[in-house]
């Protein structure tokens, strides 16, 4: 339900025109450790170069998990969600995309102005300042936070213009809204970041939603063996169905199980999809000398790797991170958009289930067990 309010009175005593604050239902979080529950809040009008989305689809992904259970600082309250596909609704003054264009929304902004985006690296970019700005108000008047600027588990957004991304009408929502993080950092992690080429060996640590992304865009880069790693052996035909070649319970005998499918040298990527030391480290070791480990997953400031010294240099690996797939979002969702549209990219295999927003703290809950793919809220 999404209820426009009575519109304001303008100073000169009529009513002001069509644009006006609304009031949605969103997913919120109070505190660290808080119990999650939809609560009613107040979104403004979209502004200059803003645009209003009314939300399809939300994905659950690890990282709004991190938001609540303190992992990565957060400000409360807190509206969760940053993976979304949705119509536009209302346009801010000189905006120029039609009201009913469908998007995907875009977590990282570009400014197309600062020192990264000018030579090509808009997933780097320097004005990082919108996101961790308030918007809007919960009904006892508190400023809201949006999770990476969005907020995306609510009935509606308001966004700046650049966080949308035009997407082809009538494609599945559950499976669109994952191109706005999961598919994306994938896709993007194994492309653009690793470049990952077809006869090369590939092993994947941490299942969830990014981490079965990855495995599917290294099957499509034609990459073999695909070896999927994780703690639960739960995980197991999700990651087959996915594209890996193998699934390997992450204990003290990975390493060796690698070496034994890799002629004893280790794999040319391992591709860390969790965000702990601990796991990075288990992907650094799974890797043949010369070989590269790109780190997807988001983990906590505090957590400290350690690699020795001499490893570091005898090994001769690469070490690096894969910030939002080192992609360009604004060209490469409508690519997969359009795979999407013509059969080329099916995300079947992603979505374990869909549920209202009402449903959404439980997905919280079957992502903290590690149940699952992603867990996806549907809206009308
Ligand atoms: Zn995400
Ligand atoms: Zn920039």
């Amino acid at each position: 339900m999404t209820g426009r309010e009575p519109a304001a009175t303008a100073p000169g005593g009529g009513v002001e025109p069509a644009s006006a604050p609304i009031v949605v239902r969103a997913l919120v979080a109070r505190g660290t450790g808080a119990e999650l529950r939809i609560e009613r809040v107040r979104l403004p009008a979209p502004g200059p170069g803003e645009v209003r989305v009314t939300i399809r689809a939300a994905g659950v992904c690890h990282s709004d998990l991190s938001m609540v259970n303190g992992t990565i600082a957060a400000r409360f309250p807190l509206v969760l969600g940053h993976e979304a596909t949705g119509v536009v609704a209302e346009v801010g003054p000189g905006g120029r995309l039609p009201v009913g264009t469908p998007v995907v929304l875009n977590w990282a902004p570009a400014c197309r102005a600062c020192w990264w985006c000018r030579r090509g690296e808009p997933w780097l970019c320097a004005d990082t300042t919108a996101p961790t700005v308030p918007r809007g108000e919960t009904e006892d008047g508190l400023p809201l936070h949006l999770t990476l600027g969005l907020g995306a588990l609510a009935e509606a957004v308001v966004v700046p213009e650049s966080a949308v991304v035009p997407i082809p009408a009538g494609l599945p929502v559950e499976q669109a809204a994952l191109l706005g993080c999961a598919v994306l950092t994938g896709v993007g992690a194994v492309g653009n970041t690793a470049g990952v080429t077809a006869g090369q060996s590939v092993a994947v640590v941490g299942l969830g939603g990014v981490g079965l992304a990855v495995l599917s865009a290294a099957r499509r880069a034609g990459a073999s063996p695909i070896l999927a790693v994780d703690v639960a052996e739960a995980k197991r035909d999700l990651a087959i169905a996915a594209g890996a070649t193998d699934f390997l319970l992450s204990d003290d005998r990975l390493s060796k199980e690698v070496r034994a499918r890799t002629e004893g040298r280790g794999v040319d990527h391992a591709f860390e999809c969790v965000g702990r030391a601990a796991t990075i480290r288990a992907a650094w070791r799974l890797i043949r000398r010369g070989g590269a480990l790109t780190v997807v997953g988001m983990g906590a400031k505090d957590d400290m790797v350690s690699l020795g010294a001499l490893d570091i240099f005898h090994s001769a690996r690469t070490l690096r991170s894969s910030v939002y797939g080192s992609s360009d979002p604004d060209r490469e969702v409508p690519a997969l958009a359009a795979g999407l549209a013509d059969g080329t990219l099916d995300l079947g295999v992603l979505v374990s289930g869909t549920m209202s927003l009402d449903e959404a703290p439980v997905a919280f809950d079957r992502l903290a067990r590690g149940e699952g793919a992603r867990w996806v809220v549907t809206l009308d």
